[in-house]
């Protein structure tokens, strides 16, 4: 399974991936939250991990 994470350091808090995700991403505090990761069924994340404007999400295999 594919699985979103997001590196908290490199994250900017800009709010891309929930807009493209927002079932599977939720920004707290300025960060983005993997919420909901059974919720990944169309693009395994990948269009979120694409967006993001500073690469802070990976995709990996668990
Ligand atoms: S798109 Fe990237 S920088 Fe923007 S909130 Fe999501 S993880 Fe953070």
């Amino acid at each position: 399974m594919l699985k979103p994470v997001v590196d908290w350091d490199t994250c900017v808090g800009c709010g891309a991936c929930a807009e493209v995700c927002p079932e599977v991403f939720q920004l707290r505090d300025d960060k983005a939250w993997v919420i909901g990761l059974d919720k990944c069924n169309t693009c395994n994340c990948q269009e979120a991990a694409d967006i993001c404007p500073v690469q802070a999400i990976t995709v990996t295999e668990e």
